[in-house]
């Protein structure tokens, strides 16, 4: 049976790159894609303004993925964020650094990106096949596929990269099923758990009326020596959002151990206790509490309530009392958000079963890229770098094996 040189399963951005480098170094690409169309998570994630990748320095940057820095460190390097910003710009996304350093294209969308890729693929001779659900090896290692409307197909290529994403939003195409099939070769995978998601708080019946969908805006959340600057939203379930999302790893561990985690919340980062309190002295006679929060404090109704909440009872009259708790207000947390409703998933392949170029040690000629590795990071344009980063490494892969074969 004939077949092309490389198998890519899963056209979302890391497979999609792959597909890319490796055509353009000459090799017949295929790429398998259970959903009717390619990239959904990617085209979602441009509702957002598809956050590329980030600028700050190469160190900090590498800094955000954690435990995986050693293992990611050599693909992010090979491609970093400068890499992945000249790529776009190639394809007519010119892209710009916003006032928080995060880089987006200046369409802020990432259909007309997407759109041009896909004719880039196309001129290169890639051939995408939608409807086709991949579902394991058969006895004499071919790759198995439902497809949409009926039937199966088995393919046969020299070289194969899983590129098959976590398990968030499953309704988009990834779903971790892909988990069992590995398993079933022996390899390990790190059980996959959500991250940059949002927690449960179980708020009052007035919070939920009447602030569930409103932002805390300019705040600081703390947890576990860790202090991060942004916003949250809160939900009639609980508290999420950027600066919630860049905690969630240690919130989800401590969870998972205690059963709650006490996150602090200051309302006010860009003043001083003190001198927070000495605002808070100056309350005039009948004033109500709210309106000298809001007016001495500079305290928002939400960012009030999330104070109420925070202290279960009467807010103290005292400056020197109130202005801590305006500093730290404890939230308790006492669960974490589905993954199917997460950002992305944590867990998945572990970096044990992989060698340098991205390759199963215990499935020679099958390579692994993009979110279905055991990496997590936070929002910001990190989650796409390495996605775009593994993706190119895994290529490079592919491609030194194919020509060592040859
Ligand atoms: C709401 C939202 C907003 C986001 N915004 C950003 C952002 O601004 N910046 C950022 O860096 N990241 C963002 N992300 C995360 C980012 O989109 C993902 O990390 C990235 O898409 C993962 O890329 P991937 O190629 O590894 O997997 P995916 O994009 O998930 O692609 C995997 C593909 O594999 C297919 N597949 C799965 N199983 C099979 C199978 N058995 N057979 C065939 N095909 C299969 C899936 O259908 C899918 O198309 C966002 C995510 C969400 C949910």
């Amino acid at each position: 049976m004939s077949g092309p040189d490389v198998a890519i399963i899963g056209a979302g951005p890391a497979g999609l790159i792959a597909a890319e480098r490796l055509a353009l170094a000459g090799h017949t690409v295929a790429i398998y894609e259970r959903m009717a169309s390619p990239a959904r998570k990617f085209l979602l994630a441009g509702r957002g303004g598809l956050n590329l990748t980030h600028s700050e320095p190469i160190e900090a940057l590498l800094d955000r993925y954690g435990e995986a820095r050693p293992w990611l460190e050599p693909a992010i390097r090979a491609f970093p964020p400068q890499a992945l910003r000249d790529w776009a710009d190639g394809l007519g996304a010119e892209s710009f650094v916003g006032s928080s350093g995060r880089v987006f294209p200046k369409a802020m969308k990432a259909s007309p990106l997407l759109r041009a890729w896909l004719a880039r693929l196309d001129g290169l001779g890639v051939g995408l096949h939608a409807g086709r659900l991949w579902t394991g090896w058969d006895e004499g290692g071919a790759l198995r596929f439902s497809v949409r409307g009926g039937g199966e197909e088995i393919a046969r290529p020299r070289a194969t990269l899983l590129a098959l994403g976590g398990a968030s939003w499953p309704r988009l195409g990834g779903d971790g099923s892909w988990v069992e099939l590995l398993e079933r070769k022996g390899v390990a995978i790190a059980p996959l758990r959500p991250a940059n998601a949002g927690f449960t708080v179980a708020w009052s019946a007035l919070m939920r009326d009447k602030f569930a969908g409103l932002p805390l805006k300019r705040i600081a959340l703390s947890f576990a020596g860790q202090r991060v600057l942004g916003e949250a939203m809160i939900d009639a379930g609980g508290i999420e959002g950027g600066a919630v999302y860049a905690l969630s790893g240690p919130l989800r561990e401590a969870i998972a151990r205690e059963g709650e985690a006490i996150l602090m919340v200051d309302l006010r980062p860009d003043l001083k206790g003190p001198e927070l309190a000495n605002r808070l002295a100056k309350r005039r006679p009948g004033e109500t509490l709210s309106n000298h929060l809001r007016k001495a404090a500079g305290l928002s109704p939400v960012a009030a309530a999330v104070l109420r909440e925070a202290a279960g009872g009467p807010l103290p009259a005292e400056p020197e009392a109130l202005a801590p708790l305006i500093k730290a207000a404890p939230l308790r947390l006492t669960g974490m958000a589905s993954l199917a409703r997460a950002i992305s998933s944590a867990g998945g392949v572990r970096a044990g079963e992989i060698d340098p170029d991205f390759m199963l040690k215990r499935q020679p000629g099958i390579f692994v890229a993009g979110e279905m590795l055991d990496w997590e990071a936070p929002t910001g344009g990190y989650l796409l770098q390495a996605c775009f980063a593994t993706g190119v490494a895994a290529a490079e892969g592919i491609g030194r094996r194919l020509s060592s074969a040859a």
